[in-house]
């Protein structure tokens, strides 16, 4: 490793022991103004920041760096050394403002916060969107629009539920309603976002409705991924950490089944029994599936009856579906449109539908490698990227044509449910990865 004459410092990017040697050196020679921060960038031998850094000063030749430009970054409040205290207060924040779906004041809350913590990290004024099912957050770094980094902010966690199990850090796991899905996706790419020196191109937008199907925010959300032609999803990731490149789409159907009641003892042929029609109808569903295109159809709820001696008048079914092939969403659609009673005089009415679109895995073609490069460009090694059954807002805007990669939050698991967790030590890593990725598409 050279040091320049000047004020510039030349970085090479090198591995193994050799590399501990040369770094001393370079500190030795390091002019004072400068040696703070690349100190703080490379005191663990964190070799990975002068990857970041030649990435984030790009002085024309590769590998050099204007320490004059180091020292504005350092002013600027850009320092690219993350911190995970920080991260971890933010997150606390987060999570013990409570955020449940539907719960518009609690939402409201959630939102302010939220804008109030984008405006202390990444500057300028986030902008509260209300609607009937809380507010939306919005935030724009200026210029032409290139990429939207999309979350949300509610979870599916009912109000009380930090009473119970507020934000704890108990074995570099961090807990809490929502922490998983996706409260540190949200603080990650914030301080991600918060590394790069100009956020011109960058948007975005956290919605309040996402975990009861997006139907208030999903025209926003289609909208801002169009004008910026490319959407990060900030959902949690895969096992692993892997990425989310495809989506099936996903529906709930409800069919009611009508009957007639009778006394079940006296006159039980009266009646017309909707639990045995309803019996006839899971198995009819139940054959609507198709390995091969990867269709499911799965009944998962039902209920019948009033009392153990009446014949049901009424049953309910709910049936749980997932497509990935192009025209299956219309087959079962149609097949579902199509189901007829069994029982003469017996009535089905149907509720419902697929309501997210699949995101295929051609929406994640050029960006799923290109998250790839960046991760070995950071030195975060190697990236993995999966077909998942669950649905988000991603297939709103794949659907849509936009270029779509998903699962870039929180690296855990245990999503929507009690023991949720996030490895907190992945949680810089991931906030580097989502930074470079808005890099190289503010580069495009
Ligand atoms: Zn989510």
């Amino acid at each position: 490793m050279n040091v320049a004459n000047g004020n510039a410092i030349v970085v090479v990017v090198l591995s193994g022991d050799v590399a501990g040697e040369l770094f001393d050196e370079l500190l030795e020679q390091a002019p004072a103004k400068v040696a703070s921060t690349m100190v703080a960038a490379m005191s663990d031998l964190d070799l990975r920041m002068a990857a970041i850094l030649t990435r984030w000063v790009p002085r024309g030749a590769t590998h050099r760096i204007d320490t004059a430009s180091l020292v504005s970054i350092r002013q600027n409040g850009h320092v690219p050394n993350l911190d995970l205290e920080l991260m971890l207060t933010d997150l606390e924040t987060l999570v013990n403002i409570e955020s449940p779906s539907r719960d518009v004041q609690a939402l409201a809350v959630s939102a302010a916060a939220l804008a109030s913590l984008i405006e202390q990290r990444l500057g300028g004024t986030a902008e509260i969107i209300d609607s009937p099912v809380g507010p939306h957050v919005r935030w724009s770094g200026g210029g032409e629009p290139k990429v939207l980094v999309l979350g949300h902010h509610d979870t599916v966690f009912p109000f009380g539920s930090v009473a119970a199990r507020p934000f704890k850090v108990v074995e570099g796991r961090a807990m809490g309603p929502g922490v998983f899905d996706m409260k540190a996706g949200i603080v990650q790419a914030i301080h991600g976002l918060a590394q790069l020196p100009d956020l011109s191109g960058v948007e975005i937008l956290f919605s309040a409705d996402e975990e009861t199907g997006s139907h208030d925010s999903r025209g926003l959300i289609v909208q801002r991924a169009l004008a910026c032609g490319a959407a990060l999803v900030l959902e949690p990731s895969a096992d692993g950490g892997a990425l989310k490149t495809a989506r099936k789409g996903t529906g709930t159907f409800e069919l009611l089944i009508h009957g007639r009641a009778s006394h079940a003892g006296l006159e039980p042929e009266k009646g017309v029994n909707a639990l045995i029609e309803a019996a006839h109808q899971v198995l009819a569903v139940s054959t609507l599936g198709d390995t091969t295109t990867g269709t499911t159809v799965t009944p998962t709820l039902a209920s019948a009856g009033t009392a153990d001696n009446v014949v049901p008048a009424l049953a309910t079914l709910t049936i749980d579906v997932r497509v990935e092939a192009p025209g299956e969403k219309e087959r079962i659609e149609a097949a579902m449109a199509g189901l007829h009673p069994h029982l003469s005089e017996s009535r089905l009415e149907l509720r419902g539908g697929i309501n997210r679109p699949p995101m295929p895995v051609s929406s994640s073609a050029w960006l799923f490698p290109l998250a790839v490069q960046v991760a070995r460009d950071l030195g975060l090694g190697e990236i993995a990227g999966v077909a998942v059954g669950g649905g988000s807002d991603g297939n709103f805007t794949a659907a849509n044509g936009v270029a779509t990669l998903d699962g870039l939050g929180a690296v855990g698991g245990g999503a929507h449910a009690d023991h949720e967790y996030v490895l907190v030590a992945t949680m810089p890593d991931r906030a580097r990865l989502l930074g470079g990725i808005v890099a190289a598409l503010q580069a495009r």
